[in-house]
C-alpha cells in the first residue's frame, strides 16, 4: 500500500474534467483517501514548488497554479505513485502516450491538467503540505 498526492490543476478544473480524471483513477482501481478543492496563494504555490525555484519557468508556473481553484487528492493503492504517473503521461503532453490524461487534455507543457508526486519522499512532503492525518481515510 502506497499513497501519492494528485492535483487537478486550474486548467483541468476550468476545462470541467474533474470527473473524467477521477474516473480514470477509479477505473484503474486507485482509491481516493482524501480530497478537497482550494485555491493556492502565491506563497502556497511557491512553497509547494520550492524544488523548482531556480528554473526559468518558476514564476510562470506559480502564477498559473494560483490562477483558479484546484482539486487536491490523496490517492491510495499498491504502487500508486508509478500507476498515477502512467495515467498522467509525460510532463510535455506532446510526448505523452496516447490515452493518458495529459495527452487528452493538456494545453501546453505548463497547463498539463494534473500533478502527481514522483517518489515516496516527495509524496510524504506533498501530502503533508495539504492534509493532516484526520483528513486522510484508510481505504
Ligand atoms: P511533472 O512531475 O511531470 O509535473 O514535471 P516537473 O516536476 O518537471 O515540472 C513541474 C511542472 O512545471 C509541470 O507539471 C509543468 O506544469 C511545469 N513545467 C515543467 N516544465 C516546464 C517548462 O519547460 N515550461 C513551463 N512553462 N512549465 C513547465
Amino acid at each position: 500500500m502506497e499513497r501519492t498526492l494528485s492535483i487537478i490543476k486550474p486548467d483541468g478544473v476550468a476545462k470541467n474534467v474533474i470527473g473524467e480524471v477521477i474516473k480514470r483513477f477509479e477505473t484503474d482501481g486507485i482509491k481516493i483517501a482524501a480530497m478537497k478543492m482550494i485555491q493556492l496563494t502565491e506563497a502556497g504555490a511557491k512553497g509547494f514548488y520550492a524544488v523548482h525555484k531556480d528554473r526559468p519557468f518558476f514564476n510562470s508556473l506559480t502564477d498559473f497554479m494560483t490562477s483558479g481553484p484546484i482539486v487536491v487528492m490523496v490517492l491510495e493503492g499498491e504502487n500508486v505513485i508509478a500507476r498515477n504517473r502512467k495515467l498522467m503521461g509525460a510532463t510535455n503532453f506532446e510526448e505523452a502516450e496516447v490515452g493518458t490524461i495529459r495527452k487528452d487534455y493538456a494545453t501546453n507543457i505548463e497547463k498539463n491538467v494534473v500533478h502527481g508526486s514522483d517518489a515516496p519522499e516527495t509524496a510524504a512532503f506533498e501530502i503533508g503540505y495539504f492534509f493532516n492525518a484526520f483528513e486522510i481515510q484508510e481505504r
